[in-house]
């Protein structure tokens, strides 16, 4: 087989959701926009209702009426991008809950589909979804008299426990809510961990789920294996790849591997990224192509079939870090190719 092997852990994920569950005190809900952050979201999706989730958000309708598809008429399904215009049969058909970003959308949810459920989204200050106080103020008697499912807000900073922002963010969603009957929920994964002041009535976890930061304990859920394609020797001098970026300084064996930046190994890991036989690394030598990666395999005793790049000698966020970006980016670029299997199934 000449694709790589992208293997999902589904009792990890289901760990995952757990732990984060006995961390937030009321409901907890999972993220599974994008695909589950690229792992698959009907897999994911149905991983984590059996692991006992019972409310999902997506980023746009056209996902929730996929997610409808796999989780049956039960589990609540929320829009975080709203009510968007052309949207109204989707939320209809599919029982989707859209959380209205703005007074445009409020009035399009109440012309369009007046009896159907939403849920409000408020800006506290990151500037990308949802009403702004002064808005909000001014609509906020019409939206409570139609009962709203959920009110929500999104931290920019919850990452970073000790930025000013969270507490800033927290204040303003209490002066915002505060006496409201809606159930509340501000926190995806980084919120939960800042403590319960920021649970309210139900969080929203999506990249501690897939086993990434800011999630520390967090149980690796992807893992990726990569087929050696060819094998061959250099003598000192001679060079690998594109550009001729890597020279051999010692008599060198190169593997060439089966994925590329198509795979969403992305090129700018370049010269830090490391491939792993067991505990062994083999570090990339010369630059990503599209399908392939070149990697110095001299110092392995043993010629192997496969080398791995998501293992557990080396988790999303330390390959985020040899790209100079996040896991999510990671998790989210893997791409299609990949044979795609799964392992900890509970039934
Ligand atoms: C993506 C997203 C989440 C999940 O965030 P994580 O950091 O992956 O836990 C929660 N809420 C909103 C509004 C989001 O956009």
């Amino acid at each position: 087989m000449g694709t790589g092997t992208l293997t999902i852990d589904l009792a990890a994920l289901a760990a995952n959701w757990r732990a984060l569950d006995a961390l937030s005190g009321g409901e907890t809900g999972a993220v599974v926009k994008a695909d589950g952050y690229g792992l698959g979201a009907p897999l994911v999706a149905r991983t984590l209702a059996s692991a006992g989730a019972r409310s999902f958000f997506v980023a746009v309708a056209e996902e929730g009426v996929a997610l409808r598809a796999t989780l049956g008429p039960t589990p609540r399904i929320f829009v975080f991008s709203g009510h968007m215009p052309g949207d109204g049969d989707m939320i209809r058909d599919a029982g989707l809950i859209p959380m209205l970003n703005s007074v445009e959308q409020m009035t399009r949810q109440i012309e369009i589909l007046p009896d159907h459920p939403f849920g409000l989204q408020l800006d506290t200050g990151m500037n990308r979804l949802g009403m702004e106080p002064a808005e909000w103020a001014a609509l906020r008697d019409i939206a409570l008299a139609r009962n709203p499912a959920l009110i929500i807000s999104h931290l920019a900073c919850a990452d970073e426990p000790d930025h000013a922002m969270n507490a800033a963010q927290l204040a303003a969603f209490r002066e915002m809510t505060d006496g409201i009957d809606t159930p509340r929920s501000l926190s995806a994964t980084g919120g939960i961990l800042l403590g319960p002041d920021y649970h309210f009535d139900l969080t929203r976890p999506g990249i501690g789920l897939y086993g990434g930061l800011p999630f520390a304990d967090a149980k690796p859920v992807a893992q990726l294996s990569l087929p050696i394609v060819q094998i061959r020797d250099l003598v000192p001098g001679e060079t690998v790849g594109y550009g001729n970026t890597w020279s051999a300084e010692r008599p060198t064996r190169i593997a060439t591997l089966s994925a590329g930046y198509a795979d969403g190994l992305i090129r700018a890991m370049g010269p830090k990224a490391t491939l792993w036989h067991g505990d062994t690394p083999c570090p990339l030598a010369g630059r990503v192509s599209m399908d392939l990666l070149t990697v110095d395999i001299t110092d392995l005793p043993q010629t192997p079939t496969h080398l791995d790049i998501l293992c557990p000698s080396q988790t999303v966020d330390d390959l985020a870090d040899a790209a100079g970006t996040i896991g999510y980016e990671i998790l989210t670029s893997l791409g299609p190719r990949y044979a795609r299997r799964s392992i900890g199934a509970s039934q």
